[in-house]
């Protein structure tokens, strides 16, 4: 029943992205067919960035939504995949408490809990506590003849918010922009931002085009619309700059 860590691996992503936005764009605004401009050979996709960028930056975001990003994630909390799934324009497939047994379920310490050892003794005592309970009513319910799911299903009410999952979670672009400005700010959950910020990374790595002046949402916003006791005072509170 290990501690573990967060670990993000891009499965797939769209490809030949530039190349799709762009057409998406010009589909709009072109009396061509976008099925021909997709192909042209003369594409430079330095211009169609710029073209991406001026068009985006406009308030036109739904041809960001034909690029997708595909990330397999695991050793993150059940509270990190709870805040997770609230985002909607996103597909999920979460491992199940009810199929995969918690014989030695893994969890995650909170590092406010990992860095005070009385405070991290007393966690380790809780799971291993958790675990035995667990265990209990597997043995139990397999006694009364409940096996299975049906058995997992139940036991796993016993289970902590620490409890490591694992899950594979696909966004469009313009929905990662989204949830990048509200989970890369500073006052987000501890876990969901370290998420967020390994997911930005590897989206800055593969689309530095569309994602390098993607941050939480104060880096586009130019202000910080948390109010004065929450800011962390990065950028000036959105009242000092409408004052302006
Ligand atoms: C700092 C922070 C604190 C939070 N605290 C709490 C809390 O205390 N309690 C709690 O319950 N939740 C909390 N949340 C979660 C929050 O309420 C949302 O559930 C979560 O941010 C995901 O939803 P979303 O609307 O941002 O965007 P998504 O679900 O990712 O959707 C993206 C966008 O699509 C549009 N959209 C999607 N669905 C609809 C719809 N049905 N109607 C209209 N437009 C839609 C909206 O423009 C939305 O911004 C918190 C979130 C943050 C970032």
């Amino acid at each position: 029943m290990p501690e573990v860590s967060q670990n993000v691996r891009l499965l797939e992503m769209t490809r030949d992205p530039i190349a799709l936005i762009y057409a998406a764009c010009r589909q709009c605004y072109s009396a061509k067919f976008a099925g021909d401009m997709f192909d042209e050979k003369d594409k430079d996709p330095q211009k169609q960035a710029e073209f991406i960028r001026k068009v985006v930056a406009s308030g036109h975001e739904s041809p960001l939504e034909h690029v997708k990003f595909t990330f397999a994630i695991e050793g993150v909390s059940r509270a990190l995949t709870h805040q997770l799934v609230r985002h909607r324009i996103a597909s999920f497939s979460q491992q199940s408490q009810r199929y995969v047994k918690e014989l030695n379920f893994d969890y995650i310490v909170p590092p406010s809990i990992a860095e005070d050892k009385e405070l991290k003794d007393e966690f380790l005592n809780i799971m291993g506590s958790i675990q035995a309970s667990y265990n209990k009513l597997l043995e139990r319910f397999k006694a009364r003849g409940r096996v299975g799911e049906r058995a997992n299903e139940d036991a796993r009410f016993v289970l902590p918010q620490a409890a490591e999952t694992k899950i594979v979670v696909t966004m469009n672009v313009r929905e990662l922009i989204h949830f990048f400005q509200q989970r890369c700010c500073a006052r987000a959950q501890w876990e969901i931002k370290r998420l967020a910020g390994r997911m930005l990374q590897i989206c800055v790595e593969k689309l530095p085009e569309v994602f390098t002046e993607v941050g939480a949402k104060c880096v586009s916003l130019g202000y910080c619309p948390e109010g004065e006791n929450f800011s962390c005072g990065k950028y000036p509170l959105k009242e000092k700059i409408i004052k302006k």
